[in-house]
């Protein structure tokens, strides 16, 4: 048993990078998936959503502008443009002009001002200037689809009637092996099977801020990850090592 030998002695070889090929994945189930999110949020207690917003519209804008883009700079820009338009019916009469002015530094800016004009004019036509608070009417706005319809009527309103799936939900969904897929709608459909509704909305916190702070895209910190054990990914020990190394590099 020359791998199991080099597994106690706790050498980082070729066999405990990578298992045997048809080596089962540990089975996706409800009570794996609940274990999880119990010691994420015992690790993570300050995830939350990232982008500043003091009201449902604000958020809505804050979520459209932060696609390819960082909740950084959307933060950065969001306290000028809610100056200028604090309100759907004072955006949905701006010039687009004037709004690309203010969100250039979040990319796509001439799209985004009119995405965020056109959802604005929106709610005001078909809202009476209120953001609605149901995933069909939520996903009819301009600029809205899924994962942005989840991020505001979980955040805003505490409801939950999806799972937001961005890009580290994605990766750490697939890395701890709890779905198999690439595409965000089958991820999410997927998720919510395994999770009870009740914890949706911290599912998508929990897993983007540990994709943030430990389970990083390129440089997973999996000697420091508090689901560890629980991980399905064939390079975690691989990945253990590294940390272990830069870990006594800082000492
Ligand atoms: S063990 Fe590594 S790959 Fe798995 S969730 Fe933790 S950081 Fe991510």
């Amino acid at each position: 048993m020359p791998r199991a030998r080099s597994k106690a002695r706790g050498r980082t070889t070729r066999a405990t990078r990578r298992p045997p090929p048809g080596r089962p994945r540990p089975a996706a189930t409800p009570a794996r998936a609940g274990r999880v999110l119990d010691l994420l949020e015992a690790a993570h207690p300050e995830a939350r959503c990232a982008l500043h917003h003091r009201n449902a519209y604000e958020l809505v804008v804050a979520t459209i502008l932060s696609a390819q883009c960082t909740d950084e700079r959307v933060n950065k820009v969001t306290p000028e443009l809610f100056r200028r338009y604090p309100t759907p019916a004072t955006l949905a009469t701006a010039r687009s002009e004037a709004v690309e002015d203010v969100i250039r530094s979040t990319g796509f800016f001439r799209a985004k001002a009119r995405s965020i004009i056109g959802c604005a004019k929106s709610l005001v036509t078909d809202h009476g200037g209120e953001v609605p608070r149901s995933m069909e009417a939520m996903t009819r706005l301009p600029g809205v689809g899924r994962k942005t319809a989840s991020v505001v009527l979980g955040h805003a309103y505490g409801i939950a009637q999806g799972i937001a799936v961005d890009t580290h939900v994605l990766r750490v969904a697939n890395r701890l092996g709890l779905v198999g897929s690439d595409d965000p709608a089958e991820v999410e459909t997927r998720l919510m099977s395994l999770i009870p509704r009740d914890r949706w909305i911290r599912t998508t916190d929990l897993l983007i801020f540990h994709g943030r702070k430990v389970c990083d895209a390129r440089r997973p910190a999996c000697g420091e990850c508090p689901v560890f054990h629980l991980c399905a990914w064939e390079s975690k020990q691989a990945h253990a090592a590294d940390t272990s190394r830069a870990g006594a590099r800082r000492r």
